[in-house]
C-alpha cells in the first residue's frame, strides 16, 4: 500500500507542481511561468506581453499571461489563479505596486519566485528581482527633450544662452506607480535650475507631484487637467508640456487643440514609449519627443532572470542599490532608453525593426 501511495504522491507532484521544488532540482522544461500584465489599452504593455511569452515558449515554458484591464483586485485574482494553476515562477508588472502583499505571501508559501517587470513592487520582502530602465534616467531625458525643443538646450546638451522666459505646463504619472516618482524626480531636477532662474515659469503655478499626477495614467484625466489650465491661466501662451507617457500626450493635444492651438503650431511636448499613434504625432509635428523603451530588451532580460532562476543558476543585475521597495533593495537590472524625436526615429524606431517603415504611415 505504502508503495501505491508514493506513486500516487508522485504523479500528483509533476501534474500539479505548485513552485515547491528548490531552484535548480527539477526541470525545468514544460514548468507554468505566470505572467502579470496591467492593461491592454496602451500598446507597450500588448507589445510587452507578447515579447515575454514568446520568449518563454522558446525555452519550453507554458505561458499563462494575464491582463488585469488596470483593475487592482483582477490582477491580485489573477496571480492567485497562477499560483493554483501550478506556476513555477511569476512576472509581474504591478497596476499599483502595494497591494501585492498577501498573494505574494502565497507565492513565498509554495516557493515560487517573483520578478517585478518594469514597475516596481512595495512593501513585500517577496519579490526576488527587478527588471527595468533606468526611471530616473528616463525623466531626464524627458526634461532634456524639453529644453532642447524650447532651445534652451542644443542638440549636444550645451545650454545656448536662451532666456526665455518659456511658460511650461508639467504632468506626472500615476501616484500608485513607483517609476512615477522616478520620472518627475529625473524631470523636476532637470528643470529646477531653469525654474529658479526664471527660464521657466509654470503658469498655473501647479508644481508638485501630487498636482501634476495623472491617476492610472488615464488619457482622459490628463485632457481633462489641460483643460482646466488652460481655463485657469487665460490668454497666456504655453510654450511647453512635459508630459510622462505618450497616452497623457495624446490627451494634452487634444485639450490644446480644441482651447484654441492649431495643430502645427503647439507647445514642446514630450512623451514615454514611442507608441504608434505619438510616433506618427510626431512625424506630423505636433509631438515634439517621446522615450523609447525596447520592450523586447526588457522582455529579454526578464525571461533570462525567471530561467536563471528556476534552473538555480546566478541571476544578473547590475543594480543592487536603488529599488528599496521600504521592505528591502530589490536587486535590480536596469536597461537604457533613448530620446526620439522627427530627427533620429528612423533609426531609433524603423532600423531597429521596432516598426516597419508601414506600421508608422
Ligand atoms: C512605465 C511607462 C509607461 C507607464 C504607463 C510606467 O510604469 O514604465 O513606460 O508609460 O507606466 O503605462
Amino acid at each position: 500500500a505504502a508503495g501505491v501511495i508514493m506513486v500516487l504522491t508522485l504523479v500528483g507532484c509533476s501534474g500539479n507542481r505548485t513552485g515547491g521544488a528548490e531552484p535548480g532540482t527539477e526541470p525545468v522544461e514544460g514548468s507554468r511561468v505566470g505572467v502579470a500584465m496591467p492593461t491592454q489599452q496602451s500598446e507597450r504593455w500588448i507589445a510587452d506581453g507578447a515579447n515575454v511569452k514568446a520568449s518563454l515558449e522558446e525555452l519550453g515554458y507554458v505561458v499563462d499571461l494575464q491582463y488585469a484591464n488596470d483593475d487592482i483586485p483582477t490582477q491580485v485574482q489573477q496571480i492567485e489563479n497562477m499560483i493554483t494553476s501550478g506556476a513555477r515562477a511569476l512576472v509581474i508588472a504591478s497596476i499599483d505596486g502595494t497591494t501585492l502583499t498577501d498573494v505574494l505571501q502565497q507565492a513565498k508559501d509554495q516557493n515560487i519566485p517573483v520578478i517585478a517587470y518594469d514597475r516596481l513592487i512595495n512593501g513585500t520582502e517577496n519579490v526576488d528581482y527587478y527588471t527595468t530602465f533606468d526611471n530616473y534616467e528616463v525623466g531626464v531625458q524627458q526634461a532634456t527633450s524639453l529644453l532642447t525643443g524650447l532651445g534652451v538646450l542644443d542638440e549636444n546638451g550645451e545650454e545656448t544662452g536662451e532666456e526665455g522666459p518659456f511658460n511650461v505646463e508639467l504632468f506626472a504619472g500615476s501616484p500608485d506607480d513607483n517609476n512615477a516618482n522616478f520620472f518627475w524626480d529625473g524631470a523636476m531636477d532637470t528643470l529646477k535650475p531653469y525654474m529658479d532662474s526664471g527660464v521657466i515659469t509654470v503658469p498655473s503655478g501647479q508644481t508638485s507631484f501630487e498636482q501634476a499626477a495623472i491617476l492610472r495614467w488615464l488619457p482622459e484625466t490628463a485632457q481633462e487637467r489641460m483643460e482646466n489650465i488652460l481655463t485657469v491661466i487665460g490668454d497666456t501662451e504655453l510654450d511647453g508640456v512635459l508630459s510622462p507617457y505618450d497616452g497623457l500626450s495624446i490627451g494634452i493635444i487634444s485639450a490644446l487643440t480644441s482651447g484654441g492651438y492649431s495643430a502645427d503650431a503647439l507647445p514642446v511636448i514630450t512623451g514615454q514609449d514611442a507608441e504608434v499613434g505619438s510616433v506618427k504625432s510626431i512625424i506630423a509635428g505636433e509631438q515634439y519627443s517621446t522615450i523609447f523603451k525596447d520592450t523586447r530588451a526588457l522582455g529579454d532580460q526578464a525571461v533570462t532572470m525567471v530561467d536563471s532562476v528556476l534552473k538555480g543558476e546566478e541571476v544578473e543585475v547590475n543594480d543592487t542599490e536603488t529599488y528599496d521597495n521600504t521592505v528591502k533593495v530589490v536587486p535590480a537590472y536596469l536597461l537604457e532608453s533613448d530620446i526620439v524625436t522627427v530627427d533620429n526615429y528612423e533609426e531609433l524606431l524603423v532600423d531597429s525593426g521596432y516598426y516597419t517603415e508601414d506600421d508608422l504611415k
